[in-house]
């Protein structure tokens, strides 16, 4: 028996064609991107939905939490596994909602394309059938949300988007891939224990800022960010979670009316706890009320606070949800 897969789009490259207006944007649905690959009828019995048509710059963390709520129901009803397509320019924000909301082992595979879907080479095609491949396969479940693009099997914590043309782009640049399609199966080197999911919630997404620190003591944009109606902040620090000295008050300021998250601007690493001890280091930061994000990116990190804001967490809760990534 074929195990029964959701394949979900929601738009991206993947989906795009050529418009009369220039340039190409999403067109294709589910139905259409799934026909034109007759292998995948191999590997699974398919449903296919496409309740989106958007790039994904216009996707919001709404539209995946709808998404979540979309799976969880169809796991419910008996669904294998899903695989969502999206564009792959917010696929490491996607995939880690994804893998906070839906809990089960039944494998959720997010996949996407950096050429067109009429591109010389696109490599759509063969990203969906990898994803479908790893969301059919019993190895794959068990391990939370996982990207599958160019053959690397990433998982959701870890992806990162780091080129903007490349199909080789998606890279777990702290721990690796977990695999790789060899031979139209995934291979598996690595095992991940699942991330614990958070308490389903309802209501609107508390809206969370993400801020980068440049060189330099300007604090404006960090002083104004109390005054907007943000329900918490993460600041992406210099290199271990640093900030200019003159910034550090501002923050600890902040601190006190919000959740303030740290988190690094470089690319990889966790933020430090204890080995800095210079005005704007973290030990100051920390001092200050300022929760750490551990190896989670300031994109990650931002939705992780915002969803346990969602559910009700308490600074406690919030230091606990950090904590898994410390
Ligand atoms: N801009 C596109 C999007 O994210 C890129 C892609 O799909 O690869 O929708």
């Amino acid at each position: 028996m074929k195990p029964r897969l959701l394949v979900l789009s929601l738009g991206g490259t993947i989906t795009m064609v050529p418009t009369a207006k220039g340039g190409i944007a999403p067109s294709l649905g589910a139905e259409e991107l799934v026909a034109s690959v007759p292998a995948l009828a191999d590997a699974a019995l398919i449903e296919a939905r496409s309740p989106l048509r958007l790039p994904s710059p216009s996707l919001t963390p709404e539209d995946l939490v709808a998404v979540a709520g979309e799976l969880r129901a169809a796991f419910a009803a008996g669904f294998d596994g899903a695989v969502v397509i999206q564009g792959t320019d917010t696929i490491e924000e996607s995939a880690f909602i994804l893998d906070l909301l839906v809990d089960g082992d039944q494998p959720v595979v997010v996949t996407g394309a950096m050429r067109g879907a009429d591109a010389p080479g696109a490599d759509g095609p063969a990203n969906l059938l990898s994803a479908v491949r790893v969301a059919a396969s019993p190895a794959a479940r068990g391990l939370g949300t996982l990207a599958v693009l160019n053959y690397d099997i990433h998982a959701a914590r870890f992806v990162q988007k780091s080129h903007t043309a490349l199909p080789s782009a998606f890279l777990s640049p702290l721990a690796g891939p977990l695999g790789t399609m060899i031979e139209g199966r995934p291979q598996f080197y690595v095992r991940l224990a699942p991330n614990p999911c958070l308490p389903v919630a309802a209501g609107p997404l508390p809206p969370v800022a993400l801020l980068k620190c440049p060189m330099g003591n300007d604090t404006r944009m960090l002083e104004a960010l109390g005054g907007l109606g943000y329900a918490g902040v993460v600041i992406e620090g210099m290199g271990a979670g640093h900030v200019h000295a003159d910034a550090a008050p501002v923050v600890g300021e902040l601190a006190r009316s919000m959740p303030v998250v740290l988190a690094s601007r470089a690319m990889t690493g966790p933020v430090f706890t204890h080995t800095y001890g210079y005005p704007g280091a973290e030990i100051d930061l920390l001092g200050r009320g300022v929760l750490a994000a551990g190896y989670l990116s300031g994109l990650k990190a931002r939705l992780l606070l915002s969803l346990a804001l969602r559910a009700g967490a308490d600074r406690r809760a919030i230091e606990e949800a950090f904590a898994v990534y410390a």
